[in-house]
């Protein structure tokens, strides 16, 4: 028996030493000794290397960004070595994967990385920060993805650099991620940022610490009244769903990069978000860059908690495919703008243009005629940032998911409001319980059951899935939005249309700018199904040169003529392509676009009832 006994317990200590050499954590380390050319010298330790060959590899998507994203070509000088430094066989074998060959059990891959776009997607590096966004930064060992990973950052003093993050602080320059799943989540920004801190005590009496910093060159005192500003919100999307998420170390950051050279972005993460925003300062600036904060934010619960199966786990490999964006952006897309109001932070009558956009691209985009939210959604592994030379058909063929979501999610707001007595809020709440606060992923059924339970109505839940997500049937959005007392008209009825001009710039093919004084307006873009020059045969490559025998030589002078026009009145235009020069005849119709107006600014009377429907619906809920 005791033999036994000892035997089990060898065999336990064998195990248990096994586990922990499982556990070894793949080492990086990065450094910038040539910041000033963007330039990052990389490192990986990987102790326990796989036995035999094994690969190494850089990201083609990116957490959060839907297209796919081709981060090999900014990487060279790859190299293996042992841990003395012993060169090992290593070949290509494709643009952006690498094989190492026979090594001994660690094994060191070196490579230098080439960095400049600062957005959520990519990487930039230059002696003001290094900008890190991981899939665009860190190569990395299919079949290792579960290994505990830490991370070192180089030249902190050279620079003057600190570390934001929502990696875990180890010690001194080290910091870590449990997986490679989290490491790819956790963007950072190495600068001489500024930073605001607070926290907000949760439904359950715990604290957490919400950050804000900003690379920018605003003073501290500017970057403070921002915090103050952003508390605000926060507060207002912690009551849609009445507590915030136990955020992983009670901490949750914002990483705000502000700079005129910079790309627009705003990119969500499990507990941080990477805020990229093209302004001089936040000085100034503060309300119009506070709507990518409240976006980002309600993100940390929808989509980065209620989470839709399709997304789990991220293929950095691949492009995930959803059907679900509609809800996971386009309900986001909602709350991000309607929140703004409830704060305090826009009035009724700039939110009635945002209300106006989300009701024109599920009325009037020619692709909400024929394609549903979800096949929309899917279309989002092209349109979310996706590059390509050649040009798409977006304008006949794709609506914005954010959009279409987005005046679904309006919809079913005023109706629960209407015909339930209960609010989107209540909806999104019973939507955090199920499935964000436990961490289920959902599909598409398990929302509709949600909105069953939370109607205690099976038969309203089942009829709107069918109808409006499912389906291509659209909301009365005049009746819903007119007993807030909104009016819904048409933005500039009786006057005569084209179709839309922002398509007929006045640049070339190319996008690049004209010569002066060439002759004729270029279609630069496809025209839209439906539209007076559409149904004329006018398209992308066609140069308008005449319109009703007048010269046309720019946009304006082609709106002129057709300002001259009556709904119905057929205009000869006069234009030229490859195929020679030709004639046709453009039917002005009216632009069908709607305008939202408040009814007292429209010289209507706001009802009592339309009144307190509208303040209940769009007033602060911060109790
Ligand atoms: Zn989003």
């Amino acid at each position: 028996m005791k033999k036994l006994l000892l035997l089990t317990a060898a065999c336990f200590i064998a195990s248990a030493t096994i586990a922990q050499q499982a556990t070894r954590p793949i080492f990086y380390s990065i450094s910038f000794p040539n910041a000033v050319h963007h330039e990052a010298e990389i490192a990986i330790l990987i102790p326990q290397a796989p036995d035999g060959n094994f690969k190494v590899r850089m990201s083609r998507s990116s957490a959060g960004r839907y297209a796919t994203h081709e981060f090999g070509k900014n990487v060279y000088n790859v190299t293996a070595t042992d841990g003395k430094g012993k060169a090992l066989p290593i070949k290509q074998l494709e643009g952006d994967v690498y094989e190492v060959g026979s090594h001994p059990e660690t094994v060191k891959i070196s490579y230098t990385l080439f960095a400049n776009w600062t957005d959520g997607t990519y990487a930039s590096i230059d002696p003001s920060h290094a900008h890190l966004n991981m899939p665009a930064t860190i190569m990395w060992i299919p079949g290792l993805e579960k290994r505990a990973i830490q991370i070192e950052f180089n030249d902190m003093e050279k620079y003057g650099w600190q570390v934001a993050s929502q990696l875990k602080h180890d010690e001194g320059r080290i910091y870590s991620a449990p997986d490679l799943q989290y490491l790819m989540d956790s963007p950072t920004e190495l600068s001489a940022y500024k930073i605001n801190s607070w926290e907000v005590v949760n439904t359950d009496g715990k604290k957490e610490k919400i950050n804000l910093t900003v690379h920018s060159d605003d003073s501290q005192a500017v970057i403070d009244n921002f915090g103050t500003m952003l508390q605000k919100m926060v507060l207002e999307e912690k009551a849609v769903f009445g507590e915030l998420p136990a955020y992983d170390y009670s901490e949750y950051t914002f990483l705000d990069d502000v700079h005129p050279t910079v790309s627009g972005d705003g990119m969500e993460h499990r507990n941080s978000t990477c805020i990229v925003q093209p302004a001089e300062k936040i000085e100034g600036n503060e309300v119009w860059l506070l709507g990518t904060f409240s976006h980002e934010y309600f993100h940390s619960w929808n989509v980065k908690r209620i989470r839709p199966k399709s997304l789990e786990p991220f293929n950095f490999e691949h492009a995930n495919m959803s059907s679900e964006l509609w809800f996971a952006e386009g309900f986001t897309q909602y709350y991000g703008e309607m929140v703004l109001v409830r704060s305090g932070f826009q009035k009724l009558d700039q939110y009635s243009g945002t209300i106006a956009g989300l009701v024109n691209a599920v009325l009037n985009k020619p692709a909400s005629k024929v394609y549903s939210a979800p096949q929309m959604s899917r279309y989002s592994v092209f349109a979310d940032a996706g590059v390509s030379i050649d040009p798409n058909n977006n304008n006949n063929v794709f609506t914005s998911y954010y959009f279409y979501g987005g005046a679904i999610a309006l919809a079913l707001d005023l109706r629960l409001r209407a015909d339930f007595n209960l609010t989107l809020d209540d909806y999104m709440r019973t939507v955090w319980l199920n499935r964000g606060k436990v961490m289920k992923p959902y599909t598409i059924p398990d929302l509709q059951a949600d909105l069953a339970q939370v109607t205690k109505n099976p038969k309203f839940a089942a009829d709107f899935f069918s109808k409006y997500i499912y389906g291509l049937d659209k909301n009365d959005y005049e009746g819903l939005l007119a007993k807030a007392g909104l009016l819904l008209r048409k933005v500039d009825a009786g006057k005569a249309w084209a179709g839309p001009l922002s398509i007929a710039q006045n640049r070339g093919r190319s996008g690049a700018a004209r010569t002066a004084g060439a002759v004729g307006l270029p279609i630069a873009a496809s025209t839209v199904k439906g539209t007076p020059i559409y149904d004329a045969g006018l398209d992308a490559g066609d140069i308008i040169l005449k319109a009703d025998g007048k010269d046309i030589t720019d946009g304006k002078s082609f709106l002129d003529v057709v300002a001259t026009k009556k709904v119905g009145d057929k205009l000869s235009v006069t234009y030229k392509n490859r195929t020679g020069e030709h004639e046709t005849i453009v039917t002005l119709t009216e632009n069908p676009n709607f305008e939202v107006v408040a009814y007292e600014k429209a010289g209507k009377e706001l009802t009592k009832d339309q009144e307190t429907f509208r303040n209940n619906w769009l007033s602060s809920k911060v109790k």
